[in-house]
């Protein structure tokens, strides 16, 4: 009988975890107090416990020698509750959540969330959620023409290429950033069948829609009023207008004709939020320069423009970015290459980012 009993206090116990187990009801069932032998489980068991300290069903426990005479053991029971810490109090209520979902002993890492686009194309649809970087931001994404009106339009050998592919192809690639951050994105011109395209001649076509699938007109003025109302109905709906929400026009047909050619940006006169998001952007742009073009210095500006239909008529903050001109051969050759579109969408994105922050 004595050495009976020895062995078993000497000795560790086997247990075989059980559906709905956790760490505290596995000890408390064989009259450990949780709060003096969980640390010592957990060191015990480390190989067969998940990154939330989970238990698996059907694997075996070795448990913690107690310390206590057999006759103890039941009778500090009922205080043990007060004395588990709050931190292990807390992650057992999931471990007993993933002790009964993972039935066959496999660990499980984290779901990644992810958002569903089909217009960035089959291989991109899918975005990964990278951060909350973003989170409550939303964003309206124009792109300059569309539909019937291609915007400037150029040669390439026999091929034409126009100038609204190309910002639509920019205005693709930012708004899955902006995603990929948390933000949510409305692309007001879209073309369902296009997708982000990495090829240096994207294909002229005529079927881009406005936002949700409406038709987009032939006369300018009704093509830029039905953008316009588009983007103020929505502004509307999110939040009673209220809220961080921003438009960003994009183009690629700026007027400046000098040598070296810049990105442009425009905002409102009178509005000092959308002054704000254009010198955001602005900043982030030179920054780049300096860093990756040293010995060209950037001379793109900030300037208002409220003569512009849609800069005058959206309720949203808003910038309107001129991304150089396509008719100017340098442009050419930095627009036609993807990587410098990503590399344009990724450094508006870094602006936006910037300006959110200062929120
Ligand atoms: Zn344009």
């Amino acid at each position: 009988m004595l050495s009976a009993l020895a062995s078993a206090q000497t000795t560790n116990k086997t247990v075989t975890a059980q559906r709905g187990d956790g760490i505290i009801s596995l000890l408390r069932r064989n009259g450990l107090d949780p709060g003096k032998y969980y640390k010592d489980f957990v060191k015990l068991n480390k190989k067969n416990i998940s990154k939330k300290n989970g238990l698996y069903i059907g694997r075996k426990y070795i448990l913690p020698v107690s310390e206590e005479k057999e006759e103890t053991k039941t009778v500090s029971q009922p205080d043990s509750v007060n004395q588990v810490p709050e931190a292990t109090a807390d992650t057992t209520v999931i471990a007993k959540k993933e002790a009964v979902e993972i039935a066959p002993p496999k660990e499980e890492p984290p779901k990644p969330r992810v958002f569903k686009q089909p217009l960035f194309g089959k291989k991109l649809e899918n975005v990964t959620i990278e951060s909350d970087e973003l989170k409550g931001a939303i964003y309206y994404l124009i792109s300059g023409h569309g539909g019937p009106d291609p915007g400037a339009l150029i040669k390439q050998g026999r091929k034409l290429v126009s100038e609204d592919e190309y910002a639509y192809d920019v205005n693709l690639r930012l708004a899955r950033k902006l995603i990929a951050k948390g933000a949510k994105v409305y692309i007001i011109i879209q073309d369902p069948n296009d997708g982000i395209r990495d090829q240096r001649l994207l294909e002229v076509d005529y079927d881009e829609v406005n936002y949700p699938k409406k038709k987009i007109p032939r006369s300018q003025r009704l093509r830029l009023k039905q953008r316009t109302e588009s983007v103020n109905a929505l502004f509307l709906q999110n939040n009673n207008g209220k809220g961080y929400q921003r438009l960003i026009v994009t183009h690629i047909d700026s007027r400046s004709v000098g040598e070296v050619i810049d990105v442009f940006f425009y905002h409102h006169e009178r509005s000092k939020k959308g002054k704000r998001l254009a010198e955001s952007i602005q900043a982030t742009f030179k920054q780049k320069y300096a860093r990756y073009q040293p010995n060209r210095k950037y001379s793109g500006t900030v300037t208002s423009r409220s003569g512009l239909y849609v800069v005058r008529n959206t309720m949203p903050a808003m910038v309107y970015i001129e991304l150089g001109n396509l008719k100017n051969t340098k442009d050419q050759k930095r627009i036609l290459d993807y990587n410098n579109r990503e590399a344009l969408a990724k450094w508006i994105s870094e602006g936006l980012i910037a300006d959110f922050k200062k929120e």
